[in-house]
């Protein structure tokens, strides 16, 4: 079942937030980049994938301001 939080190359973000690239994640490699939600999500420069999956990190909405 496809997590909730992953989305690969070419679907539309759906939520603004820090991306992590899984295939490089499973390489070894830490490549982690924002992106907006509305936005394509982009091949990773790093991989030679063409598609790669983007995993949700941090979604920038998710600060909780409890002052
Ligand atoms: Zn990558």
């Amino acid at each position: 079942m496809n997590s909730s939080r992953t989305w690969k190359t070419g679907e539309i973000c759906r939520v603004s937030g820090t991306y992590r690239c899984q295939n490089c994640r499973f390489a070894g490699r830490e490549v982690v980049r924002e992106f907006e939600a509305g936005k394509i999500l982009p091949m990773c420069a790093t991989c030679p994938d063409k598609d790669v999956t983007w995993r949700l990190m941090k979604p920038a909405g998710a600060i909780t301001a409890t002052a």
